[in-house]
């Protein structure tokens, strides 16, 4: 295999999630990560993810043959003026990380028109409420969607050279042009984060009439307002980079709630239930079970509220390797189905989990 260098620039928590597992996917590439501040790039070295660290971005860039860019977007476009300005190896190819694609596929195609430079925009759609290098997982990626958008800087060959560096991800790799990409994610991922930030808001100004009413959020208010909790750094920017589309979303959602509202005050209950069984059934429908946008599996199970019920259950799977990555007791059976919900990295895991736990117990089981 031909060996590469390959450049980490941003070592924060999808920057290192790249270097690690380009790393351990490619041992005999070298990959180098440029960061602006030291301590992401001690525990790099110290964490053996990178080979190489530097707050000199140019002159890791020169010596690169794959650059993959992991700033907030408006920042990847400034690195890629810089890029245009350094005397890179020829056919260098770029790619960045970033959660919207229209702004910067633009920017490239303009910023590198005259060069043999060779650009495709990436946006791997996994991630944690966490940042930073320290919450980075060489599995973060394991079977998300890893969007590759198309440009006029790439052809074919050159999306088939990135998926192999990125080959150990073990992500779903989809091609879209940027325009596709922006609109369907502002569909699935970014008005939806405005919805639960909105719900939370909306929460807590009624709590100042009635003050007991966040006590009562529990079971499908908590499912709704998760993502709420995410970075309001990264989300602002999600928000003035894909505005278009997002306020286009706005717009029809007031007509649906707009709609709803007029089915309430004429009393229209056969509608209103076409309207809950509608969304019902195409929900069941949806691929959201298999991990389409979080590659998190998640196990419900009803149990008993007794103390060793935890220890009992992860005792049925002793000896089956099975890669959980969080544990919790719900605080409610409100709209859940269990109480105790284990969550999986694979699906494999999930099944398998759930088949031990029907084998071994009568508790009910639900995904
Ligand atoms: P992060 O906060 O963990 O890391 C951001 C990186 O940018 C850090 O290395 C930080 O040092 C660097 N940075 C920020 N401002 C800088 C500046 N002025 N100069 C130099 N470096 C600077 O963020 P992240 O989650 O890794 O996000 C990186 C990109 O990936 C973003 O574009 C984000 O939209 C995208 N993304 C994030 C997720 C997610 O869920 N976190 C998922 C998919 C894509």
């Amino acid at each position: 295999m031909l060996e590469k260098n390959i450049l980490i620039a941003g070592l924060g928590l999808i920057g290192g999630s790249l270097a690690r597992t380009i790393k351990s996917g490619h041992p005999n590439y070298h990959v180098a990560a440029y960061n602006r501040s030291q301590a992401p790039r001690d525990f790099a070295i110290q964490e053996r993810i990178v080979d190489e660290v530097s707050d000199d971005f140019a002159t890791l860039a020169v010596k690169a043959d794959v650059i993959i860019l992991n700033f907030p977007v408006q920042l990847s476009i400034q690195f890629l003026k810089i890029l245009a300005t350094l005397p890179l190896k020829e056919n260098v190819l770029i790619s960045d990380s970033g959660s919207t694609k229209l702004e910067i596929v633009t920017a490239a195609e303009e910023i590198f028109k005259d060069k043999a430079i060779r650009f495709i925009g990436g946006h791997p759609m996994a991630g944690s409420h966490k940042s930073g290098v320290i919450a980075s997982d060489e599995l973060l990626f394991e079977n998300a969607y890893y969007i590759l958008t198309t440009s006029t800087l790439s052809q074919p060959a050159d999306v088939e050279e990135l998926k192999e560096v990125l080959v150990n991800t073990r992500a779903k790799f989809i091609e879209l042009t940027a325009k596709e990409h922006d609109a369907m994610t502002a569909v699935t991922s970014h008005f939806p984060h405005v919805v639960a930030a909105s719900l939370v808001d909306n929460a807590h100004d009624f709590a100042a009439i009635m003050p007991f009413t966040e006590n009562l959020a529990a079971g499908g208010f908590r499912d709704m307002t998760r993502i709420a909790e995410s970075s309001p750094d990264m989300w602002t920017e999600i928000l003035m980079s894909n505005s278009d589309h997002i306020v286009y979303q706005i717009d029809q959602f007031s007509h649906k709630l707009a709609d709803v509202k007029q089915l309430i005050l004429q009393r229209q209950s056969a509608e209103i239930w076409n309207f809950f069984d509608n969304a019902r059934k195409l929900r069941a429908q949806m691929p959201i079970h298999k991990g389409a946008m979080e590659n998190f599996y998640d196990l419900f199970i009803s149990v008993p509220d007794k103390s060793d019920v935890i220890h009992e259950v992860l005792g049925y799977f002793a000896g089956h390797d099975l890669s959980i990555i969080n544990i919790k007791i719900n605080e409610t059976r409100v709209e859940i189905n269990g109480v105790l919900q284990i969550t999986f990295k694979t699906e494999k895991d999930q099944t398998t989990a759930k088949r031990l736990i029907l084998e071994n117990s009568s508790y009910d089981v639900y995904q």
